[in-house]
């Protein structure tokens, strides 16, 4: 017989580690772990390990990030209601479905490239309750000018530099947060904060392994 698992149970457990091991430090964070049911946006024959701490796959080479990962930019995004989000990478909605409980769904957009991916993030954010969240199919290397300004801009794909179309797209305390590396598969995480004359003040974060960001201005296909 399989076994049954108690997904609410199982993410309780999952939250309480990641607040023990330092990676969610806000509480609001903490909050929107506690509500959003991972086990939802991971391929059903995956639900068992929804919440190990690890990435999973979710289809065409992609993988949805540990939980230890997305917590770590969700710290550093310091995002307060309100605000508006585009993530770069939309994969399975889980993130867009974090951020959304962040900020508010319909304060997030989430770009995809492949339609395939998109629809499939579409129907868990519709089915685990926020529908509202924006998916929109394209190239996130070149941003979402059409839902510009920005407070956050996150990718949550490795991009080899910070593209240029992404800092006209932020509002003034606009932040991006995302891993860039001059290897497709492994980065540092860029914490990027918009100066009043629209430069970028730049630090470095933790390193990690995305899957590659390709598009126009970032890895090539
Ligand atoms: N945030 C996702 C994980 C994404 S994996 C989640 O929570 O599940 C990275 C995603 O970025 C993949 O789905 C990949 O197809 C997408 N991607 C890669 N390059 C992109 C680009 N230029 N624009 C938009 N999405 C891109």
């Amino acid at each position: 017989m399989g076994r049954t698992l108690d997904f609410a149970a199982e993410r309780e457990r999952m939250v309480g580690q990641l607040v023990r091991a330092g990676y969610v430090k806000n509480p609001r964070v903490r909050d929107a772990f506690r509500a959003v049911p991972r086990e939802r946006f991971v391929p059903p024959v995956d639900s068992e390990d929804a919440y190990v701490d690890v990435p999973l796959p979710i289809g065409a080479g992609q993988t949805i990030s540990a939980p230890s990962m997305i917590a770590i930019m969700l710290d550093e995004a310091s995002l307060e209601p309100g605000e508006r989000v585009l993530e770069i990478g939309t994969g399975s909605g889980y993130h867009a479905a974090l951020l959304a409980h962040l900020v508010g769904a319909r304060k997030v957009i989430t770009i995809e490239r492949n339609p395939e991916l998109a629809s499939w993030g579409r129907s868990n954010l519709a089915g685990a309750g926020y529908g509202e969240v924006s998916v929109v199919v394209g190239d996130g290397s070149l941003g979402y000018p059409e839902g510009a300004p920005y407070d956050c801009i996150m990718a949550t794909a490795g991009a080899p530099r910070i593209p240029d179309a992404w800092p006209p797209q932020l509002s003034p305390r606009g932040r991006i947060v995302a891993p860039v590396g001059s290897s497709r598969h492994g980065q540092v995480l860029i914490v990027a904060t918009r100066r009043p004359d629209g430069t970028l003040h730049t630090r470095e974060g933790t390193s990690c392994a995305f899957v590659p960001l390709v598009g126009a201005q970032a890895w090539p296909d």
